[in-house]
């Protein structure tokens, strides 16, 4: 591939991620399907959303965890200033900046608070 092809190519795929984006942007979450009792998954637009389920017998800091990472999946960003993104792989994820409650670190607390197991994952990336 010559360098005019690979500019054209990266064009393409950029202007198809930020369709993909404003697609997942205007469309309203539709719920899917609840995994156990700690997670549910939403379509919206194009995008699949794995969501933890807020329960009320969490503690304080994994109810907040909950609640801004639900309100960050279902309005594209979040107050730390992560937004939704499409990766290089072609998937829709929203990475939260350390000290975020919606950080890495809430599928261990929903781990250790008995509601998810990894293998309820259904092949979610479930790092972030
Ligand atoms: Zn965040």
């Amino acid at each position: 591939m010559n360098g005019r092809m690979a500019k054209a190519a990266r064009r393409a795929l950029r202007e198809r991620n930020e369709q993909l984006l404003a697609a997942i942007r205007d469309a309203e979450p539709v719920f899917q399907e609840a995994h156990g009792r700690a997670w549910e998954s939403w379509t919206k637009g194009p995008a699949m959303l794995f969501v933890p389920i807020l329960c009320d017998d969490y503690s304080p800091e994994l109810k907040e965890m909950v609640v801004v990472r639900r309100q960050a999946a279902f309005t594209g960003a979040c107050p730390c200033g992560a937004v939704g993104r499409i990766t290089e792989a072609g998937s829709y994820d929203m990475p939260h900046e350390s000290g975020c409650p919606a950080a890495a670190g809430v599928f261990q607390a929903l781990h250790q608070a008995g509601r998810w197991r990894p293998d309820m994952a259904g092949g979610v990336n479930v790092q972030g």
